[in-house]
């Protein structure tokens, strides 16, 4: 997916490394999503919580939007013509709909829910996502995971993972990056990172061992999910301080409830992000929608969509400033 805001902000992310002594009882933030049009006369609208104004990385991780369920009817579906993206990965993960996804590389793939497409962009990449006409509902997520210094501009690369599903105490899990619950997924990742749908039925209490050195996220898609003392609700995501060794998730509605959990080593690097770009100065951003907008090789060509590029918007007027995790409490 692209940022398609039509006046995207810049984002310097700053992590904060949690030096604290491990506790028992795991310490949440709620996240509150912020909804964002991503333009056009019938578009969709997604709710975004990262980067947030309170945290703008967890591990790696460092852009999350959630979408729907939208019925294609109404919003016409997903429609993203071919646009660019620098160091990161996206992760197509849906829930209902069936996505088309193009890219330079000449990868030409299907993602249906319960299956991870992953991009990895190093230094250039662009790619096109189209819902397919059988698709009647669009619900899912897009998260970015930021590569470190070392791999920023490493080669392009395209998987498509689908993970066994796993049942454990009520809760059904699809582990589509790192490890948890005794599954380890084997694509790849640049850092130490967690991703995994967790689906609980109604009433159910499942506790999961985690990596101490981990921080969390627990992003709910539907229920009500409790995290220590901390009561989730649909699109809110939960921010667990690392520390902790294990995680306890409820499920106190009546129905399911869908989460996926994030998670990762803090980030040590500061990055900037914007639009569709990550760097590590603001000269990183200039240079990416320069070529971009110049259509250099850095980026190559998506053959196949019926359309036109995505052109960048305009820069914002200053230079980005510094922006980082709150402080330590
Ligand atoms: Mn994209």
């Amino acid at each position: 997916m692209s940022n398609a805001e039509a006046e995207p902000v810049a984002v310097r992310c700053g992590a904060l490394v949690d030096d604290r002594q491990q506790t028992e009882v795991p310490r949440v933030d709620v996240i509150s999503a912020r909804d964002v049009p991503l333009g056009g006369p019938r578009a969709m609208t997604v709710r975004r919580t990262l980067p947030h104004r309170e945290r703008t990385l967890i591990g790696a991780w460092c852009f999350a939007d959630h979408y729907g369920p939208d019925y294609v009817a109404a919003t016409g579906g997903m429609d993203l013509p071919p646009h660019p993206h620098t160091g990161l990965q996206t992760v197509t993960w849906l829930f209902a709909g069936e996505a088309e996804h193009r890219d330079s590389l000449g990868s030409h793939a299907l993602v249906r829910p319960g299956e991870m497409n992953l991009m990895t962009s190093g230094y250039g990449i662009a790619h096109a996502e189209v819902s397919t006409p059988r698709t009647t509902v669009v619900h899912g997520v897009q998260l970015w995971v930021a590569l470190p210094e070392e791999h920023r501009n490493t080669e392009r690369d395209f998987r498509h993972h689908v993970p066994e599903p796993l049942r454990v105490d009520g809760a059904e899990i699809r582990v589509f990056l790192g490890s948890i619950a005794g599954e380890t997924s084997p694509v790849r990742t640049f850092t130490p990172l967690l991703g995994a749908e967790v689906i609980l039925a109604p009433g159910v209490t499942v506790t999961l061992a985690v990596e101490t050195a981990f921080e969390h996220g627990v992003l709910v898609d539907s229920g009500k999910v409790r995290v220590a003392d901390t009561l989730l609700h649909p699109a809110e995501l939960g921010y667990v301080h690392p520390g902790i060794d294990a995680l306890t998730l409820v499920n106190e509605s009546d129905g399911p409830a869908r989460t996926i959990l994030l998670g990762g080593t803090p980030f040590d690097e500061e990055i900037v992000m914007w639009w569709n770009f990550v760097g590590r100065s603001h000269g990183d951003i200039v240079r990416a929608r320069e070529d971009w907008e110049a259509s250099t090789e850095r980026f190559g060509v998506v053959e196949g969509y019926p359309g036109g590029r995505l052109p960048a918007p305009a820069l914002p007027n200053a230079v980005v400033r510094p922006r980082r995790n709150p402080p330590r409490r």
